[in-house]
């Protein structure tokens, strides 16, 4: 059977007390933990600190905005409620669609969007057992020098799977996040969209791809010295 390793954990109900949480060394958030804890069992990370988001009630809301015809997914939203919003499948289907299509219904009803937008990439060499992987030595990924994909690769080119990341990056969405540190884990907040029809036409009837891109987020504001929020655009390098 496979362990968790010992960490301490957090459960704060305020953003700004999770955000200080947050900047503790070796804290690590946890929202669902559908990818998290099977990465720790797999002694992928060791997070001195779990600093769970649950507790904060206004990252469970969605809004939509008329005047702006905009739509605020708070990242505590889980997959399900997105997949079943009458006003995200109304207005983003390709959001809904991508969001219902993830794993199965019991990972969906635990698995958030923040959770899914950090997803940290897989590979069938790296997201094993710790016994399993020193079997081969590990890899650049985690404990080793060679990737087992690409031999002669010296980076390594493990895929991003969230799927609705690519809709959300067909959607022109952008990220709210919070930070008190640039080299402390950003919190991610609320995931905006903006239904812009001019610029943009929706199909109902395609399905979102699996994607193997990699993405970024490009800063469009400066975040301040008392943790304000910053804005992020999401986008493929
Ligand atoms: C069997 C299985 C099948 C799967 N199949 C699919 C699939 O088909 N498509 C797909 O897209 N995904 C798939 N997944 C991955 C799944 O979507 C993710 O596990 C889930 O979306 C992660 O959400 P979570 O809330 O559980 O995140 P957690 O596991 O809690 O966290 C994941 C990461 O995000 C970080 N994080 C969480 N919330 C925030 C936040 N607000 N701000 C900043 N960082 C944050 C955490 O620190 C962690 O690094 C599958 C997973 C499993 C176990
Ligand atoms: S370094 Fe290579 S083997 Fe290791 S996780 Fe990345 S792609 Fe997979």
């Amino acid at each position: 059977m496979l362990r968790l390793p010992v960490f301490g954990s957090a459960a704060p109900t305020t953003i700004s007390e999770l955000v200080a949480q947050l900047s503790k060394p070796g804290a690590r958030l946890v929202a669902g933990g559908t990818d998290l804890l099977p990465n720790l069992k797999h002694g992928l990370e060791a997070p001195s600190t779990l600093v769970s988001t649950d507790r904060v009630e206004s990252l469970r809301e969605v809004s939509w905005h008329e005047d702006k015809a905009e739509l605020h997914v708070g990242a505590s939203v889980t997959l399900s409620d997105i997949a079943s919003d009458k006003k995200i499948v109304a207005q983003f289907p390709s959001f809904a669609q991508a969001a219902g299509l993830v794993a199965s219904p019991l990972i969906r009803n635990m698995a958030t969007i923040g959770g899914n937008i950090n997803l940290d990439t897989r590979c069938r060499y790296v997201n094993q057992s710790e016994f399993w992987r020193s079997s081969i030595g590990g890899c650049l990924k985690a404990a080793g020098d060679v990737c087992h994909v690409v031999p002669k690769g010296r980076s390594c080119v493990a895929a991003m799977s969230s799927d609705c990341v690519p809709a959300l990056i067909s959607l022109g969405a952008e990220l709210l996040q919070s930070g008190r540190k640039a080299n402390a884990e950003s919190l991610w907040l609320i995931t905006t969209i903006t239904k812009a029809p001019s610029t943009r036409s929706e199909k109902t009837a395609s399905s979102p791809q699996s994607s193997s891109c990699q993405y970024r987020t490009s800063q469009v504001a400066q975040v301040t010295p008392s943790g304000a929020y910053e804005k992020a655009s999401i986008s493929r390098f």
